[in-house]
């Protein structure tokens, strides 16, 4: 089962929601967790992944034989994405714009263009007391995210375990490559006119990948039902409540993931899988 964990925007406590799960899942069982966010990863600082191995991630870009071009110019005029361009006796190349789409070497009337590895991010890989942890991470400068979060995903394997996944925060194209493919969106939002207008616009994303979802309600008070109001218009579940809490946010501060400090948090979280599971056989 892989589930996702998102949240339409920043600072709702989907990575700390995330981890947490993760820790109090991994008391029965193994998982594996997958931290998306690679432009900002964050759950390493609950989790506490130590001796991490890492592999590089790379895409393809074009390399040019410079005694084959004529400097004829087409292979920058077809690039979508301007990362060619043809100078006098040169062809530049500017990596970080590639989209690796081989449009350039395909319609190469010399055949002058071939494709060479370049590193744009790594990704780390630990082995946590029952966690199998791996965390994307791109490198500065780079902008293709998705292609990171893609290959991190690559690790699935249709095992039968549970893979959980901590999805960038938002609702861009960065989520929609780690939402896309799983069985499950769990959404953290907090109950405020800007956490449901962008939970509203991560049920809209969901509802074109037909991916399941619900509703985690952080930092929930007695009496706020603006999340509850809108869960039962769309029919979405909410799956747990998450009390306004002076002692999580002060654990929060020290990297101290709260289900191992706070037990009377544990009913929380033993209720997440039943009832996705029982969602899912629906
Ligand atoms: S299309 Fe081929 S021959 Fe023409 S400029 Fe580009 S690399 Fe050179
Ligand atoms: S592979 Fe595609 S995006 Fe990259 S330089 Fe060639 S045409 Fe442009």
């Amino acid at each position: 089962m892989v589930i996702v964990v998102a949240s339409g925007k920043g600072g709702t406590g989907k990575t700390t929601f995330a981890s947490n799960l993760a820790l109090y899942l991994a008391r029965k069982q193994h998982l594996c967790f997958m931290d998306l966010d690679v432009e900002e990863p964050n759950a390493h600082i609950f989790l506490k992944p130590e001796a991490t191995s890492q592999y590089a991630v790379n895409k393809s870009i074009p390399e040019v034989d410079l005694q084959k071009c004529t400097f004829c110019g087409q292979c920058a005029d077809l690039c979508e994405y301007n990362a060619l361009a043809v100078i006098e006796n040169d062809v530049m190349v500017f990596p970080e714009l590639c989209h690796s789409c081989g449009v350039c070497q395909y319609f190469c009337p010399e055949d002058a263009i071939s494709e060479r590895d370049y590193e744009i991010g790594h990704i780390k890989v630990a082995e946590l007391a029952n966690i199998r942890f791996l965390e994307g991470n791109l490198n500065v400068g780079e902008i293709t995210v998705p292609e990171v979060i893609h290959q991190v995903k690559d690790n699935i394997v249709k095992d039968g375990g549970i893979y959980l996944l901590d999805a960038p925060p938002g609702s861009s194209c960065s989520v929609v490559e780690s939402v896309k493919g799983t069985d499950f969106c769990i959404l953290v939002t907090e109950p405020t006119p800007f956490g449901l207008s962008d939970l509203a616009l991560m049920v809209g994303v969901l509802k074109k990948l037909s991916v399941p979802a619900g509703i985690v309600i952080n930092q929930y008070q007695e009496g706020q039902t603006i999340i509850d109001d809108y869960a039962l218009k769309e029919d979405i579940p909410i799956l747990a409540r998450i009390p306004f809490d002076r002692q999580i946010a002060e654990l929060y501060s020290t990297g101290i993931p709260f289900i191992e400090a706070l037990d009377i948090y544990d009913d929380i979280f033993s209720g997440i899988i039943p009832q996705i599971e029982e969602l899912l056989a629906k």
